[in-house]
């Protein structure tokens, strides 16, 4: 592995940080599946970092490597799924904390976030963070011990200012977490605006395959006490992702930069098509001038505004529907981020949490975008 930190995200993922298989000469690194680690005669291991899978894996820190590489990050760490990643964040908190969520994020956090508050009696508010105003006073009464933010949410693509949240977070005495999934260390880096750590559901954009189930965390200063908090419960309580899984995300993330390139390009294109076609009431897309957070994106994102929109359809959950069952094209799958276009029903997935019922949800893969929108075109009935 090399420092590559100071080169260009498309050259650190297109090297993998410079990882190979020293031990054969191939240019890509191993996929050691070993569970445990020789000792010699003298008991000593072989290896001193290397002594049993769920403490030590080569590829699980080649994998590591690249991410914080990417991410501009001190150091990262690789969890079994984006939601084992949140939750190890959330464990730090201690018993009788007080967390700030944002409002209206990706409802599996959001449930399990509220669950986990409630049995270890942390006192949890939610907040538009969107609303800096509202996010900044909320600190300053509650003073929450950690803030969860992400940016730009799912599936209401708001944006919310990084920059400040970090500093009334910390003006509160609290760490802020960003889950930053739908931008990708590519075009957006948290940490670099004063996050404390950036989390990612690498399920998403960051294998880019659809055949991978990760999450990771990302941290700006390894000496803050939370971040060693973070690992010693990763390796006491074992959720950890396995080596094949590290493999395919290693080969993943080699075509990511040029991946997402095509994807924010190609979803840029989609979300202004829709918004030309009567039967759509609206489209949340940050790329749009229209949309309320397009002048903060443009400033605290790069090089696009990520693979994921939504739509509102006229007519409400029926139309809704009927334009997703005639879509030949996008997979109605829920997830996104891979390179195959997703359309998803958000309303059918979570219907009392105030989305509305006309919203589908699509995500954006690296087709021909004449393709994808002749695919729209027909399902709307144009
Ligand atoms: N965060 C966001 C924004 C997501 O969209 C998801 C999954 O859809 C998660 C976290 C959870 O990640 P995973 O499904 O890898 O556990």
């Amino acid at each position: 592995m090399r420092d590559m930190s100071r080169l260009n995200p498309a050259t650190i993922a297109a090297q993998a940080a410079g990882a190979v298989d020293t031990q054969s000469g191939g240019v890509v690194p191993a996929l050691p599946m070993a569970t445990t680690y020789l000792r010699g005669e003298d008991y000593q291991p072989l290896r001193p970092d290397n002594i049993y899978l769920r403490d030590q894996s080569d590829i699980v820190r080649v994998a590591e490597t690249v991410l914080a590489q990417l991410e501009g990050a001190a150091d990262a760490l690789l969890f079994p799924s984006g939601m084992a990643a949140i939750a190890a964040a959330f464990r730090t908190v201690p018993n009788g904390g007080r967390v700030l969520m944002q409002s209206q994020i990706y409802w599996g956090t959001t449930k399990w976030v509220r669950d986990f508050c409630a049995r270890r009696e942390i006192e949890l508010r939610e907040v538009e963070a969107s609303d800096t105003d509202a996010f900044t006073r909320l600190c300053e009464t509650f003073k929450p011990t950690l803030a969860l933010i992400e940016t730009p949410s799912n599936p209401w693509l708001r944006i919310v200012d990084i920059e400040a949240a970090a500093q009334a977070a910390h003006a509160a005495g609290g760490i802020l977490v960003v889950d930053s999934t739908a931008a990708t260390p590519i075009l957006q880096k948290p940490l670099s605006l004063g996050a404390d750590i950036v989390m990612h559901s690498a399920t998403k954009g960051i294998n880019g395959h659809s055949d991978v189930l990760a999450g990771v965390l990302a941290v700006r200063d390894t000496e803050q006490k939370v971040w060693n908090d973070i690992k010693v419960d990763r390796h006491d309580a074992g959720a950890v992702i396995g080596p094949f899984e590290a493999w395919l995300l290693v080969r993943g993330m080699r075509t990511l930069p040029l991946r997402m390139r095509q994807m924010t390009q190609n979803a840029l294109a989609v979300a202004e098509f829709l918004a030309e076609q009567p039967q759509v009431e609206a489209v949340l897309y940050p790329g749009l001038a229209t949309h309320a957070g397009h002048k903060l994106a443009t400033s605290q994102m790069a090089g696009g505004y990520g693979s994921l929109l939504s739509c509102v359809v006229r007519g409400g959950a029926d139309a809704a529907l009927q334009v997703a069952g005639r879509l030949n094209l996008f997979h109605r799958a829920t997830s996104l981020g891979g390179v195959e276009s997703l359309v998803e029903h958000r309303h059918t997935i979570e219907p009392h949490t105030g989305i509305p019922e006309g919203l589908l949800r699509l995500s954006v893969g690296i087709e021909d975008i004449e393709d994808l929108k002749t695919d729209l075109r027909t399902a709307l009935g144009n």
